[in-house]
């Protein structure tokens, strides 16, 4: 693996770097795969290929899946004492390998190593509330519903659940997934992103490592040729989805019209209003990491600062003083503060919204495409746009990038009504000294996670994370309480049993009555 620190990067840069080839896991074992099709995986910090990856086939996609049932009938009766132990065994080694998972990230992601290493502590908060799993199974139960009858339910696991993941956060949002639906009881596909697989890889094989039997978990490798079989799939009970609308639409549509249960999770465009009584340098610093941080890369990054009255001007000019003052480099020198884009292709994506933006009228106060970086890696700089309205694209469209547009309003009102106007409603952030603003805010607010002098409100291991209107379909938020539910199905019983002192069973011996 390309884990090597920043400085014998520098030093090994003429040296071409080792092509890793990354296996898919089936029933506890790796596998190379037999599709002939397979795709390049890049450092988007140097531009070169690191690894090369199988891109799975239909008939690949069901050995996965047969493995996962397989293991399913034993699995579901293991105890939930075993079960537990597995978990915190997992956990442990998560925690052990914390940097190495990290390494990975930064290697094929980009994002530099204080955000991998938080990334991975958001993951392992999954893993601790799986680890609470007696409690979360615990049923109900009604004595005396009528007389002699007795009714209680338990929840049930739904079988083999398959998950499917973006590339922005490739070991958070796994585990967002699998430790809750294997602690239910479930069996799991996963299909990473392919363009940083690596990291979900990794730490699957740390799953088996920890002793969950194989097969509990297995990994493919692939695009959508793999993604609309585990669709399809007759033996898949599930789907989670996690990464842009169109797709999650797709997978939504299509995985409900073939009978399974589905979560996914789309889009944003997550706004920051800023009112006029806010903390500036606070609604500055938090605008600045919110939005650049991850190279804006984040499904809950601020893309829109919508200033309020007087605020706008204090606002940009905080902004644009610590952007001057912003670190770009490779993710594993420790002195970056933000690292590239994904690909080549998704960097001039997000550079091309910047002139649109700027052919559109919006005020560009710093204009990203003017860095300059040595080498061949996907940089950008970052970017902020002034007096945006709401008709252009860089307004309309998800750029994810570190593109952060200002839009300009008079009142707390049409504030609000952006909001309600906007297709996607994943999170949306206020800023203000006014706890009666700030409390009507959380009320009228049109987003999922709202978050107060919070500029990004990802909830806790222990609540459920999900957007609004384009930003989820499906029911269920996922993971925490809701990714419970969602794993599992209710079954409820209700008894009845001859009252012994009713003499109608002899139960050969006496009764107190
Ligand atoms: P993506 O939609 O391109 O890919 C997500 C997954 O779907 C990948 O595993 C990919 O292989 C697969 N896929 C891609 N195209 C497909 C197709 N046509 N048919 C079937 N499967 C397909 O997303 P991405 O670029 O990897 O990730 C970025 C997107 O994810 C952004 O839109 C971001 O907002 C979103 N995201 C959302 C959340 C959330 O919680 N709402 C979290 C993280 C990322």
């Amino acid at each position: 693996m390309p884990s090597a620190s920043a400085a014998t990067n520098r030093a090994a840069a003429d040296a071409p770097d080792p092509v890793e080839r990354i296996p898919h896991l089936v029933g506890g074992e790796p596998r190379a795969g037999s599709s002939g099709r397979t795709s390049p995986v890049f450092n988007p910090a140097t531009g070169r290929q690191t690894g090369e990856l199988p891109m799975a086939n239909a008939d690949e996609v069901d050995e996965a899946v047969a493995a996962a049932l397989a293991a399913f009938d034993e699995w579901r009766c293991v105890s939930v004492a075993r079960r537990t132990k597995l978990m915190f065994a997992y956990r442990n080694l998560v925690v052990e390998n914390a940097e190495e998972i990290a390494k990975r990230l930064t290697a094929e992601h980009g994002k530099v190593l204080a955000d991998a290493i938080g990334e991975v502590a958001r993951g392992v908060e999954n893993i601790e509330y799986a680890c609470g799993l007696s409690e979360h199974l615990k049923g109900t139960y009604n004595e005396q519903a009528s007389s002699g009858v007795d009714v209680y339910s338990v929840r049930r696991p739904l079988g083999v659940v398959a998950g499917i993941t973006p590339f922005n956060f490739p070991a958070m949002v796994p585990l967002w997934m699998f430790p809750n639906a294997v602690a239910c009881g479930n069996t799991f596909v996963l299909k990473p992103s392919p363009r940083d697989p690596s990291a979900a890889s990794f730490i699957a094989e740390l799953f088996h490592e920890a002793g969950f039997p194989g097969g509990v978990l297995n990994v493919v490798h692939g695009d959508h040729v793999a993604v609309n079989r585990l669709l399809e799939h007759p033996e898949v009970q599930a789907v989670s989805f996690v990464g842009s609308t169109p797709v999650a639409r797709h997978v939504y549509e299509t995985a409900t019209a073939h009978g399974k249960r589905v979560q996914a999770l789309g889009g944003a465009k997550n706004h920051m209003v800023v009112l006029p009584d806010a903390d500036i340098d606070l609604a500055a610093d938090s605008a600045v990491s919110a939005a650049y941080g991850s190279a804006g890369e984040r499904c809950m990054a601020i893309s829109v600062a919508v200033a309020v009255g007087d605020s706008a001007d204090p606002l940009v000019d905080a902004i644009r003083a610590r952007m001057e003052k912003l670190r770009i480099g490779p993710g594993d020198d420790p002195a970056s503060e933000m690292g590239p884009l994904i690909t080549a292709e998704h960097r001039d994506r997000v550079a091309d919204y910047v002139r649109q933006g700027a052919e559109a009228g919006a005020r560009v106060v710093v204009d990203g495409r003017k860095a300059h970086f040595e080498g061949d890696g996907f940089f950008l700089g970052v970017t902020l746009l002034d007096e945006v309205t709401p008709d252009m694209t860089v307004y309309r469209d998800e750029i994810f990038g570190p593109v952060l547009c200002v839009v300009r309003v008079g009142t707390y009102h049409e504030a609000v009504d952006l909001l309600r106007h906007n297709p996607w409603g994943n999170g949306a952030a206020i800023f203000t000294r006014d706890g009666g603003a700030a409390r009507q805010f959380q009320e009228d607010a049109d987003a999922g996670m709202v978050g107060l002098n919070v500029p990004i409100p990802v909830p806790v291991g222990y609540h459920s994370f999900g957007g609004w209107k384009e930003s989820a379909f499906g029911a269920h938020a996922i993971y925490g309480p809701e990714g419970v539910h969602f794993y599992t199905k209710p079954k409820v019983m209700t008894t009845r049993w001859p009252d012994p002192a009713g003499s109608r069973v002899d139960l050969g011996f006496p009764t107190n009555r």
